[in-house]
């Protein structure tokens, strides 16, 4: 299959609007650009468009999708019922990068969600993203659109690294303005759960909610037998070819130990204004902001692989800041939770 993409804004009348819109009826999958991280979308309500989007992401299928609306009034069509909180949060944050998580309608089939009984909602903010979704007509299914395991795309030239050959259109609407994958919180429990932090903040949660219990697997290794709350924290993650390894500690410490350690294709992940200390090559992936952090990880991740790297030494960001949560559990997960104190 041939790979095509198409550069397009919210306004474009290039013609490839339509076309996506007919592909996604026609139950094919379509790479999409949204606020967090480039999406793989297709029909949430077919299991043919599904099966499609595990197969093009080599994604195991017990690792459910989360569903795209336009608008709020849309997860009617997909929830037995909306509770206060739903409508709050969405209230708060939506559109934008906030997951829900409800018992799903009897409509939504079993393949979409990984054969759970709930549903992962989202209305995003991406104008082109938004578009798609009310031209096609569908809620959209969109998982982040790299190969299973590979970090996320932000770019669309990420998604055709990935998927090229097996799918027939990518949507290049510039880089994802946030880079993370959105924060999905539950609301099926007795109370609200994070299951994965985003840039939608367990603090500018708890404004809404109050109290938010935080899953084990945010910030932790599962342990053997345990049973998980997220099916997708059960594999392996956003890992480049690269070895990753945190180290966490100050910024004398970090040099001290990366130039004793130092090889041949060894790199280092710094923050901004940091690495002329160190006697291996280095990349800047952001101020000690969570957000700048956040925006420019994945492309980081990507780009050591580019540059041949064997292995990086990554800048640990600050724990105690919870605003870090999201960049935190993504680094945790590339480096398969090594971490070295210095
Ligand atoms: P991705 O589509 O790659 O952004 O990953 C979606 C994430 O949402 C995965 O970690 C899933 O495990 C999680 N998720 C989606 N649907 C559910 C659900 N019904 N219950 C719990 N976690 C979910
Ligand atoms: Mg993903």
């Amino acid at each position: 299959m041939k790979t095509e993409v198409v550069k397009i804004t919210a306004e474009s009348e290039n013609g490839a609007y339509k076309k996506a819109a007919e592909l996604l009826n026609d139950e094919q999958v379509v790479g999409m650009p949204t606020e967090t991280v480039y999406g793989l979308a297709g029909n949430a309500f077919s299991p043919v468009a599904v099966n499609r989007i595990f197969e093009a992401k080599g994604r195991p299928t017990d690792n459910p999708l989360i569903v795209h609306v336009s608008k709020f009034e849309d997860i009617y069509d997909l929830v037995k019922a909306v509770p206060e909180s739903a409508k709050k949060l969405a209230e708060k944050f939506w559109p934008g990068p906030l997951t829900v998580i409800l018992p799903k309608a009897d409509k939504v089939p079993y393949c979409t969600t990984g054969n759970l009984d709930t549903v992962a909602v989202r209305c995003p903010s991406h104008p082109v993203a938004r578009r798609l979704i009310e031209l096609s007509g569908l809620p959209l299914a969109a998982p982040s659109a790299n190969l299973s395991g590979k970090p996320s795309p932000t770019r669309a030239e990420h998604v055709y690294e990935d998927l090229n050959g097996r799918i027939p259109l990518v949507i290049d609407g510039g880089e994802s303005e946030e880079g993370v994958e959105s924060t999905v919180i539950s609301l099926v429990g007795e109370k609200p759960r994070l299951l994965r932090p985003g840039n939608v903040t367990l603090n500018e949660l708890k404004s809404v909610l109050g109290e938010v219990e935080v899953d084990n697997a945010v910030l932790n290794p599962l342990k053997k037998d345990e049973k998980v709350s997220s099916p997708g924290m059960k594999y392996k993650h956003y890992s480049p070819e690269a070895e990753i390894i945190l180290v966490r500690g100050d910024y004398k410490g970090f040099c001290d130990y990366v130039n004793a350690n130092s090889s041949d294709d060894v790199y280092a992940m710094v923050f901004d204004d940091e690495g002329r200390e160190l006697n291996i090559p280095f990349i800047c992936y952001g101020h000690e902001d969570y957000k700048l952090l956040a925006h420019s990880l994945f492309d980081t991740l990507r780009e050591l692989d580019k540059k041949g790297a064997k292995r990086c030494f990554v800048r640990y960001p600050d724990e105690h800041n919870d605003d870090n949560l999201a960049v935190l559990n993504r680094l945790l997960r590339a480096a398969g939770f090594k971490v070295i104190d210095v």
